[in-house]
C-alpha cells in the first residue's frame, strides 16, 4: 500500500487531527509519519481521504497483502 500528500495540500491539518498516527504538518504541508502502520489506521486514513478539501490525498494498491 502506498499513501502519499499531492503538493497541492493547503496545511489544512484536517487528516492531522484525524488521523494523527499517520499524517503530521510541516512546513505548512501534511505529510506522512515515517513508520505509520498504515494497516491498522486504515479507517482514519480513509476517513482523511474523504474529509480532505482539495483531495490531496492518495492512496494505492489498497487490494494487496504487501507493504
Ligand atoms: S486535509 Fe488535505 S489539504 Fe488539509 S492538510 Fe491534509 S492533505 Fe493537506
Amino acid at each position: 500500500m502506498h499513501l502519499q500528500v499531492k503538493m497541492n495540500c493547503i496545511g489544512c491539518g484536517l487528516c492531522a487531527s484525524i488521523c494523527p498516527h499517520v499524517f503530521e504538518l510541516h512546513d505548512g504541508r501534511s505529510q506522512i509519519i515515517e513508520k505509520a502502520d498504515l494497516k491498522t489506521n486504515l479507517s482514519c486514513i480513509k476517513e482523511a481521504i474523504m474529509n480532505c478539501p482539495i483531495q490531496s490525498i492518495e492512496i494505492k494498491d489498497f487490494d494487496k497483502k504487501k507493504n
